[in-house]
C-alpha cells in the first residue's frame, strides 16, 4: 500500500492511500483532533474525479468536527472516502486494505459506516483494525441509522415547538426527500405520532413502501422540496437547499438528516430572512455518530443513548433562542457554539 500526505491548509492530516492489489483508492481526512481522536464514517462513492472526492472528504471531515463538538462526545472531526462504486467494485480485499490504511494512522482516526458501507462491511474492516465502530455487539451500538432517525425526530419536535408552539407532530405535515435507511424510520416515527407525510425518492420501491405503510403521498423530488407542508425534511443527498430551490420552499421548518443540506453558506441567512427555521444539519443528525462514539468509549447503554438523543432537541432549542435573540441565522449560531466548545478545550 502506498500513502502520501496531502498538504491541506487548516486540516490536521489528510492522507491519500492506494493499493494496487485490492484496487483501493482512499483518502482519510482528519480536520481537527482537539477534542480527541477524529471520528467519522467512511463513504464509498464513484467520484467523477480525485478533486471531487478530496473536496467531499474535506467538507465532511470539517462538518464532523462541529458535529462531534455539539454532540458532546470527546472526538475530533474526521472522515474517509473510497473511490469506488459500492454496487460493483466493493470487495472484502478492498475493505481490508482500507482497514490497514486506518490502522496506519495509529488511532488518530476511528471509522464507521457512511453511504455505501454496511455493518457487515464494517465487520470486515474491523477484522484488521481496532479503530472501527458501528458494529452491533451484545445489544450495544451497531448501525447508526436508526439512532439518527430518532435524533432527527426529536429535533423536528423541538423545531415544531419553537415555530408552531406545537406539543407534538400530530396534525402537522412533513415532506421527506429520501426514504432510505434514515428517512424511512423517520417516516414511521412521524406517522406513529399522528403526523402526515409527503415522500419522494428516486427509488420507486422505497416510495411505494412509505405509501403503503404510512399512507404517505408520493411526489417527485422537485415537488417534495416545493410541497405546501409545515416541515421539509431533506434525507437524501446534500445541497437540496440552493439558489434554485429556496424560493420554492413553502415549509416553515427544515429538519432533516442529510449532511451539507445548504449548497452554499449564504443559504443560512437566506432561510432566516424568509422566516424559515433551519435545524443545522450536523446538530440534528448527530445521534448516529454519538452512538458510534459511546461504542468506542465503552459507555453505550440504551438509557444513555436515549438521554443523548433527547439532548439533541435541547441543543437545538438553545440554538433557536440564541438565533432569535441575536437576529442571526441558526447555522452560524451552531458553528459559533461548536467553536466555543473547541476553544474551551484548547484553553484547558
Ligand atoms: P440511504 O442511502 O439509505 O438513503 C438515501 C435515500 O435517498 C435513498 O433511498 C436514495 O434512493 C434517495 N436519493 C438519493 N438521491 C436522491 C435524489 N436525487 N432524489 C430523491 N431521492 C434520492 O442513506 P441514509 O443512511 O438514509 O442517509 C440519508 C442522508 O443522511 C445522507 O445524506 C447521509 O449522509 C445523512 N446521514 C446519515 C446518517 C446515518 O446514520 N445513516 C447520519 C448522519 C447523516
Amino acid at each position: 500500500m502506498e500513502s502520501r500526505i496531502l498538504p491541506v491548509d487548516g486540516w490536521s492530516k489528510v492522507v491519500h492511500f492506494t493499493d494496487k492489489e485490492s484496487g483501493l483508492e482512499a483518502i482519510i481526512s482528519v480536520h481537527d483532533a482537539t477534542l480527541g481522536p477524529a471520528c467519522g464514517g467512511c463513504r464509498i462513492f464513484p467520484y467523477a474525479s480525485f478533486e471531487a472526492g478530496l473536496e467531499d472528504v474535506k467538507n465532511l471531515s470539517r462538518g464532523m468536527t462541529y458535529k462531534n463538538a455539539l454532540g458532546g462526545i470527546p472526538f475530533g472531526g474526521g472522515k474517509a472516502v473510497i473511490f469506488a462504486d459500492p454496487k460493483k467494485d466493493k470487495s472484502p480485499e478492498m475493505l481490508r486494505a482500507f482497514g490497514n490504511a486506518v490502522n496506519s494512522l495509529d488511532g488518530l482516526y476511528y471509522t464507521a459506516e457512511d453511504s455505501g458501507v454496511s455493518e457487515d462491511d464494517m465487520k470486515t474492516i474491523q477484522s484488521v483494525t481496532k479503530y472501527a465502530a458501528g458494529i452491533h455487539a451484545q445489544g450495544v451500538g451497531g448501525n447508526p441509522s436508526p439512532f439518527t432517525s430518532r435524533g432527527v425526530w426529536r429535533g423536528m419536535q423541538a423545531a415544531a415547538r419553537q415555530k408552531f408552539g406545537a406539543d407534538s407532530l400530530k396534525g402537522l405535515t412533513v415532506s421527506i426527500l429520501g426514504v432510505g435507511a434514515v428517512g424511512m424510520e423517520l417516516a414511521r416515527l412521524i406517522n406513529e405520532e399522528g403526523g402526515h407525510l409527503v415522500v419522494a425518492d428516486v427509488n420507486e420501491a422505497a416510495v411505494a413502501e412509505a405509501v403503503k405503510r404510512f399512507d404517505a403521498k408520493a411526489v417527485s423530488p422537485e415537488d417534495a422540496i416545493a410541497a405546501d407542508v409545515d416541515i421539509f425534511s431533506p434525507c437524501a443527498l446534500g445541497g437540496s437547499i440552493n439558489v434554485d430551490t429556496i424560493d420554492q420552499i413553502k415549509a416553515k421548518v427544515i429538519a432533516g438528516a442529510a449532511n451539507n443540506q445548504l449548497k452554499t453558506p449564504d443559504m443560512d441567512e437566506a432561510l432566516r430572512a424568509r422566516g424559515i427555521l433551519y435545524c443545522p444539519d450536523y446538530v440534528i443528525n448527530a445521534a448516529g455518530v454519538i452512538s458510534v462514539g459511546l461504542e468506542i468509549l465503552g459507555t453505550w447503554t440504551n438509557d444513555e443513548m436515549n438521554r443523548r438523543i433527547d439532548k439533541i432537541g435541547d441543543t437545538l432549542t438553545e440554538i433557536f433562542k440564541r438565533a432569535d435573540a441575536e437576529n442571526a441565522p441558526t447555522g452560524a449560531v451552531a458553528d459559533r457554539l461548536a467553536m466555543e466548545v473547541i476553544e474551551k478545550k484548547k484553553a484547558e
